[in-house]
Protein backbone atom coordinates (compact mmCIF):
# COMPACT_ATOMS: atom_id res chain seq x y z
CA UNK A 1 0.00 0.00 0.00
CA UNK A 2 1.15 3.71 -0.75
CA UNK A 3 1.64 5.52 2.29
CA UNK A 4 -0.93 8.15 1.92
CA UNK A 5 0.00 10.17 4.06
CA UNK A 6 2.79 11.35 1.52
CA UNK A 7 2.14 14.49 -0.26
CA UNK A 8 -0.28 16.12 1.62
CA UNK A 9 -3.06 14.28 -0.04
CA UNK A 10 -5.62 14.52 2.97
CA UNK A 11 -5.34 18.56 2.75
CA UNK A 12 -6.65 18.72 -0.78
CA UNK A 13 -9.09 16.89 0.26
CA UNK A 14 -9.76 18.65 3.14
CA UNK A 15 -10.11 22.07 1.11
CA UNK A 16 -12.18 20.42 -1.44
CA UNK A 17 -14.53 19.40 1.20
CA UNK A 18 -14.69 22.70 2.80
CA UNK A 19 -15.48 24.34 -0.58
CA UNK A 20 -17.98 21.73 -1.80
CA UNK A 21 -20.16 22.10 1.46
CA UNK A 22 -19.60 26.01 1.72
CA UNK A 23 -18.33 25.85 5.42
CA UNK A 24 -17.61 29.35 6.33
CA UNK A 25 -17.28 29.78 9.44
CA UNK A 26 -16.05 28.30 12.80
CA UNK A 27 -16.35 25.60 14.27
CA UNK A 28 -16.89 23.51 11.26
CA UNK A 29 -20.35 21.63 12.04
CA UNK A 30 -20.05 17.86 10.85
CA UNK A 31 -23.76 16.81 11.38
CA UNK A 32 -24.64 19.87 8.90
CA UNK A 33 -21.82 18.79 6.79
CA UNK A 34 -22.83 15.26 6.34
CA UNK A 35 -26.12 16.34 5.35
CA UNK A 36 -24.72 18.11 2.41
CA UNK A 37 -22.80 15.42 1.26
CA UNK A 38 -25.80 12.73 1.62
CA UNK A 39 -24.14 10.79 4.48
CA UNK A 40 -26.17 9.45 6.84
CA UNK A 41 -25.59 10.23 10.77
CA UNK A 42 -26.92 7.73 13.20
CA UNK A 43 -27.52 8.29 16.71
CA UNK A 44 -26.24 5.05 18.12
CA UNK A 45 -29.50 4.95 20.40
CA UNK A 46 -31.74 4.58 17.46
CA UNK A 47 -29.88 1.95 15.83
CA UNK A 48 -30.04 0.04 18.80
CA UNK A 49 -33.64 -0.57 18.22
CA UNK A 50 -32.65 -2.07 14.93
CA UNK A 51 -30.45 -5.05 15.81
CA UNK A 52 -31.42 -6.93 13.02
CA UNK A 53 -30.39 -4.13 10.56
CA UNK A 54 -26.81 -3.90 12.06
CA UNK A 55 -23.68 -6.37 10.65
CA UNK A 56 -21.85 -6.22 13.77
CA UNK A 57 -21.79 -5.55 17.26
CA UNK A 58 -21.90 -1.98 16.90
CA UNK A 59 -21.91 -1.20 20.68
CA UNK A 60 -19.07 -3.14 21.14
CA UNK A 61 -17.04 -1.37 18.27
CA UNK A 62 -17.96 2.11 19.89
CA UNK A 63 -17.05 1.22 23.29
CA UNK A 64 -13.07 2.69 22.69
CA UNK A 65 -14.46 5.68 20.33
CA UNK A 66 -17.23 8.14 19.84
CA UNK A 67 -18.24 7.22 16.26
CA UNK A 68 -17.78 4.34 13.63
CA UNK A 69 -18.36 3.79 10.04
CA UNK A 70 -20.76 1.42 8.33
CA UNK A 71 -19.78 0.90 4.41
CA UNK A 72 -22.77 -1.63 3.95
CA UNK A 73 -25.08 -1.27 2.70
CA UNK A 74 -24.59 2.13 2.40
CA UNK A 75 -22.40 4.43 4.21
CA UNK A 76 -23.97 5.55 7.36
CA UNK A 77 -21.62 6.69 10.47
CA UNK A 78 -23.33 5.77 13.92
CA UNK A 79 -22.29 8.09 16.63
CA UNK A 80 -22.67 7.54 20.44
CA UNK A 81 -25.08 10.25 21.67
CA UNK A 82 -24.17 9.81 24.97
CA UNK A 83 -21.09 11.22 24.40
CA UNK A 84 -21.15 14.34 26.66
CA UNK A 85 -17.57 15.46 25.46
CA UNK A 86 -18.81 18.02 22.39
CA UNK A 87 -15.32 18.44 21.20
CA UNK A 88 -14.20 14.46 21.31
CA UNK A 89 -17.57 13.57 18.96
CA UNK A 90 -16.75 15.95 17.02
CA UNK A 91 -13.58 15.15 15.62
CA UNK A 92 -14.75 11.66 16.07
CA UNK A 93 -17.08 12.74 13.29
CA UNK A 94 -14.48 14.26 11.21
CA UNK A 95 -12.34 11.01 11.53
CA UNK A 96 -15.06 8.91 9.96
CA UNK A 97 -15.82 11.02 7.19
CA UNK A 98 -12.33 11.82 6.20
CA UNK A 99 -12.31 7.56 6.11
CA UNK A 100 -15.49 8.17 3.42
CA UNK A 101 -14.04 11.20 1.74
CA UNK A 102 -10.67 9.69 0.42
CA UNK A 103 -12.02 6.90 -0.05
CA UNK A 104 -10.57 4.63 2.12
CA UNK A 105 -13.26 2.01 2.43
CA UNK A 106 -13.12 1.60 -2.12
CA UNK A 107 -9.34 1.88 -2.08
CA UNK A 108 -8.29 -0.14 1.12
CA UNK A 109 -11.28 -2.50 1.80
CA UNK A 110 -9.31 -5.00 3.58
CA UNK A 111 -7.45 -2.61 5.82
CA UNK A 112 -10.91 -0.91 6.84
CA UNK A 113 -13.03 -3.72 7.12
CA UNK A 114 -14.33 -4.04 10.81
CA UNK A 115 -12.23 -7.49 12.06
CA UNK A 116 -9.43 -6.27 10.94
CA UNK A 117 -7.39 -3.83 13.52
CA UNK A 118 -6.80 -0.26 12.63
CA UNK A 119 -4.25 0.62 10.07
CA UNK A 120 -2.06 3.26 11.07
CA UNK A 121 -1.29 4.63 8.04
CA UNK A 122 -4.98 5.49 7.14
CA UNK A 123 -6.32 6.50 10.42
CA UNK A 124 -3.09 8.86 10.71
CA UNK A 125 -4.83 10.41 7.33
CA UNK A 126 -8.43 10.53 8.74
CA UNK A 127 -6.89 12.22 11.83
CA UNK A 128 -5.12 14.71 9.76
CA UNK A 129 -7.69 15.39 7.50
CA UNK A 130 -10.19 16.14 10.29
CA UNK A 131 -7.42 18.69 11.44
CA UNK A 132 -7.19 20.18 8.04
CA UNK A 133 -10.46 20.78 7.71
CA UNK A 134 -11.37 21.99 11.18
CA UNK A 135 -8.44 24.03 11.41
CA UNK A 136 -6.98 24.70 7.98
CA UNK A 137 -3.74 25.79 8.17
CA UNK A 138 -4.07 29.60 6.16
CA UNK A 139 -7.42 29.92 8.95
CA UNK A 140 -5.35 29.40 11.51
CA UNK A 141 -2.19 31.83 10.40
CA UNK A 142 -4.69 34.89 9.90
CA UNK A 143 -6.29 34.25 13.40
CA UNK A 144 -2.96 33.77 15.01
CA UNK A 145 -2.22 36.68 13.78
CA UNK A 146 -4.91 38.92 13.60
CA UNK A 147 -6.82 38.24 16.85
CA UNK A 148 -3.97 36.01 18.71
CA UNK A 149 -6.14 35.69 21.62
CA UNK A 150 -8.92 34.27 20.46
CA UNK A 151 -6.69 31.49 18.37
CA UNK A 152 -7.11 28.49 20.91
CA UNK A 153 -8.77 25.07 20.97
CA UNK A 154 -12.18 25.99 21.44
CA UNK A 155 -12.74 28.46 18.88
CA UNK A 156 -12.08 25.81 16.58
CA UNK A 157 -14.03 23.11 18.50
CA UNK A 158 -10.93 21.15 19.25
CA UNK A 159 -9.80 19.40 22.40
CA UNK A 160 -6.76 20.79 24.10
CA UNK A 161 -4.59 17.85 22.90
CA UNK A 162 -6.11 18.29 19.17
CA UNK A 163 -4.97 21.66 19.02
CA UNK A 164 -1.37 20.73 20.34
CA UNK A 165 -1.48 18.21 17.56
CA UNK A 166 -2.36 21.05 14.83
CA UNK A 167 -0.07 23.40 16.08
CA UNK A 168 3.01 20.59 15.92
CA UNK A 169 1.73 20.29 12.54
CA UNK A 170 1.37 23.64 11.02
CA UNK A 171 4.67 24.03 9.21
CA UNK A 172 4.60 20.28 7.39
CA UNK A 173 0.80 21.08 6.38
CA UNK A 174 1.81 24.56 5.25
CA UNK A 175 4.24 23.21 2.58
CA UNK A 176 1.77 21.37 1.02
CA UNK A 177 -0.31 24.30 0.59
CA UNK A 178 -0.24 26.78 -2.63
CA UNK A 179 -0.81 30.01 -3.02
CA UNK A 180 -3.90 29.35 -4.90
CA UNK A 181 -5.31 26.85 -2.12
CA UNK A 182 -4.57 29.36 0.81
CA UNK A 183 -6.70 32.05 -1.29
CA UNK A 184 -9.57 29.64 -1.97
CA UNK A 185 -9.63 28.96 1.87
CA UNK A 186 -9.16 32.53 2.70
CA UNK A 187 -12.08 33.12 0.20
CA UNK A 188 -14.48 30.98 1.84
CA UNK A 189 -13.84 32.35 5.74
CA UNK A 190 -13.59 35.96 4.55
CA UNK A 191 -17.02 37.25 6.36
CA UNK A 192 -16.14 35.20 9.44
CA UNK A 193 -12.14 36.41 9.45
CA UNK A 194 -13.61 40.16 8.68
CA UNK A 195 -16.44 40.16 10.39
CA UNK A 196 -17.28 42.81 13.19
CA UNK A 197 -20.46 44.48 14.33
CA UNK A 198 -21.08 48.25 15.60
CA UNK A 199 -22.18 48.84 18.93
CA UNK A 200 -23.38 52.48 17.67
CA UNK A 201 -25.53 51.39 15.20
CA UNK A 202 -26.06 47.67 15.61
CA UNK A 203 -25.15 46.70 12.06
CA UNK A 204 -22.83 44.14 11.21
CA UNK A 205 -20.59 44.49 7.88
CA UNK A 206 -17.16 42.83 6.24
CA UNK A 207 -14.30 44.88 6.92
CA UNK A 208 -11.93 44.73 3.88
CA UNK A 209 -10.18 48.02 4.62
CA UNK A 210 -9.41 47.68 8.24
CA UNK A 211 -9.98 51.54 8.47
CA UNK A 212 -11.53 50.80 12.02
CA UNK A 213 -14.46 52.84 11.63
CA UNK A 214 -17.93 51.70 10.69
CA UNK A 215 -19.23 52.38 7.39
CA UNK A 216 -22.88 53.25 7.92
CA UNK A 217 -22.69 55.54 10.90
CA UNK A 218 -19.02 56.46 10.96
CA UNK A 219 -18.27 55.37 14.57
CA UNK A 220 -14.89 54.19 15.73
CA UNK A 221 -13.45 50.83 16.60
CA UNK A 222 -16.27 48.10 15.79
CA UNK A 223 -16.16 44.86 17.21
CA UNK A 224 -14.67 42.54 15.73
CA UNK A 225 -17.41 39.17 15.43
CA UNK A 226 -14.05 36.89 16.07
ZN1 LIG B 1 -10.48 5.61 11.66
ZN1 LIG C 1 -22.21 52.02 12.96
Amino acid sequence: MDAPLQGGRYIRYACAVLTDCGVCSLPADPVGLAARAGIMLLPLSQIENYPLWVPYDIADSLRMTSAVTLSYPTFCIVFRDMETDADRLRFALFHELGHIFMNHYRDFPEAMSSNRTADPALEAEADAFALNLMAPVPVVDVIRYNRPRQAKASLFGLSRTAWMRRLDSMDSDRSFIDEEMANILLFLFRDYLLGRRCSACGKSFRDEQQNDTCPYCGASSPEWTL
